[in-house]
């Protein structure tokens, strides 16, 4: 049976779809957003890898692992001691898994208090104006909207030589959810998310080895950021190992581990661990995304072909998200789900890719946006830079965290700003005032010159930027 009353349907509710469902309804648009996620139990639930299995369980894992750390190492510091400090696993999976049932659920009032209507299942695209509904209660349905816009996100990506088995060699999900510290952790893959969950596991007691075919270390930070922070890392006893490519690996069910062969330039080497996470990257997840005849040009990492306003090859269809090119961020996703949905609605809205910031939250955090240094010089373009270390902060002293810097850099003749990089404890939220600088086309003089507030980790933006010009006030 053929029904036509939605203006919009979107297919996948991860921070991409479900945010462009609710602007669409925001704007008056009838608006049906279908996905097909299932948790461990059978239950729907909205929010995608995200809320799920991403952005969130990561985080409230990184907290807890770091209050735990935090107290048995440093409390002493600040002369509060404490007696036995214990772990209780269950009790903080258990914490992680109510946060995420409180989150998707919160998207499920928000969708409710929008009149976004949410259809459980798959949805498949079968024409310009058509998307097959799928149910999980096994009806099927052909909508025949106006706008169709698909977000159905990434999924990881598995090495032949490491498949997935689910319990000693698994993916990102596996990690977020062991039910007991592995003694030693091996991490295929040293981008962020083996950074963040090799972080998390160390601090609560593993082992940890980081696998990374690259010779480079975080290859797409800045260097001096990127070196930085691999000083840092291997002090706090995360063992990098770059160049290191794997070749395969074996599980021993006897003994309950898994032996990882691996190629550098000294050789050939093995490691046995308890655990393995494979962490080499994500693909879109668009098999399966289209049936019949119709032309969606998707490229062959699977990605669906946009233009700058994630229009695809086919009129009135848009795709958004981890699905397209650009970065896999939640944040990226989100905003095009808005700017998507904004032109449906008649709007003129665009999105401004060079100023989107992204985050690595280990211990300190990294946190860049714009360009870096060595893009510049590659680029022949002229620039001046300046760097003030968190160790002459007063703030930072007072907290007893000086680890780090702000590095901004700035067209050497129009002291435009053109990248800002952070490497601290709060480098996250530090990000977002030169995020907001380089949106609105600052100088590092307007944030030189611009009053900050005493003591802050923020007077450091402030200092960077006076050393960009040449005079800062609290270093030599
Ligand atoms: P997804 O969130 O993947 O959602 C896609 C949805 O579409 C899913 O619910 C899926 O079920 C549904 N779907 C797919 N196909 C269909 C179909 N045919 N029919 C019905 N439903 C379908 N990003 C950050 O910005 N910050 C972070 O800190 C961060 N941490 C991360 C940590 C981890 C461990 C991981 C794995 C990822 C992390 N990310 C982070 C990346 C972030 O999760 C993704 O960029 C984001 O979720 C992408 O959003 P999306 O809406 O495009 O897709």
């Amino acid at each position: 049976m053929a029904q036509q009353d939605y203006d919009v349907v979107v297919i996948g509710a991860g921070p991409a779809g479900y945010v462009a469902a609710i602007r669409c309804a925001q704007l008056g648009l009838k608006t049906a957003c279908i996905d097909r996620w299932r948790d461990d139990a059978g239950k729907e639930r909205l929010g995608g890898t995200c809320l799920n299995v991403g952005c969130i369980p990561s985080k409230a894992l990184l907290e807890s692992s770091e209050l735990y750390e935090h107290t048995r190492k440093h409390l002493n510091t600040h002369g509060v001691h404490v007696g036995d400090v214990e772990l209780d696993l269950a009790g903080m999976m258990a914490r992680k898994d109510r946060l995420i049932g409180n989150l998707t659920q919160g998207i499920q009032g928000l969708f409710k208090a929008n009149k976004v209507t949410w259809l459980k299942g798959q949805g498949q695209l079968q024409g310009e104006r058509k998307v097959c509904f799928s149910s999980h209660d096994g009806k099927e349905e052909i909508l025949e909207p106006e706008h169709i816009i698909l977000a159905p996100g990434s999924h990881s990506v598995e090495l032949k030589c490491a498949p997935y088995d689910g319990k000693y060699i698994v993916d990102s999900t596996g990690a977020l959810a062991f039910d007991e510290v592995p003694k030693r952790l091996g991490v295929i893959g040293g981008g962020v998310i083996g950074l963040e969950l090799g972080s998390v596991w160390r601090r609560l007691g593993s082992e940890v080895v980081v696998l990374e075919a690259q010779d480079r270390f975080l290859s797409f930070c800045d260097d001096q950021v990127s070196q930085e922070a691999l000083k840092i890392f291997g002090k706090q006893g995360l063992d990098i190992r770059l160049s290191a490519r794997v070749t395969d690996t074996q599980v021993d069910e006897d003994k309950g581990t898994v032996t990882v062969m691996y190629e550098d330039e000294q050789g050939r080497h093995e490691e046995r661990f308890d655990r393995l996470v494979v962490c080499v990257g994500r693909r879109p997840s668009t098999d399966g995304l289209v049936s019949g005849p119709v032309e969606l040009l998707i490229d062959e990492r699977g990605a669906i072909h946009v233009d700058d306003h994630c229009k695809t090859t086919l009129p009135n269809v848009y795709a958004v998200g981890d699905a397209v090119r650009g970065p896999m961020l939640a944040h990226k996703g989100s905003e095009e789900g808005v700017m998507v949905a904004e032109r449906i609605a008649g709007m003129g809205t665009t999105l401004n890719y060079e100023t989107i910031p992204s985050v690595i939250y280990t211990l300190p955090e990294i946190a860049w946006v714009g360009k870096t240094e060595q893009e510049l010089k590659n680029k022949g373009i002229p620039y001046s830079v300046g760097v003030f270390p968190f160790a002459a902060s007063g703030r930072a002293r007072a907290m007893e965290d000086t680890t780090g810097f702000v590095k901004l850099l700035a067209h050497a003749d129009t002291d435009r700003l053109l990248g800002a990089h952070v490497i601290s404890s709060r480098a996250s939220e530090l990000i977002a005032e030169c995020v907001i600088a380089l949106e609105f086309g600052a100088s590092s003089e307007d944030l030189g010159r611009t009053v900050f507030a005493h003591p802050t980790l923020s007077e450091a933006v402030h200092e960077a930027a006076l050393a960009t010009l040449g005079h800062p006030l609290h270093i030599p």
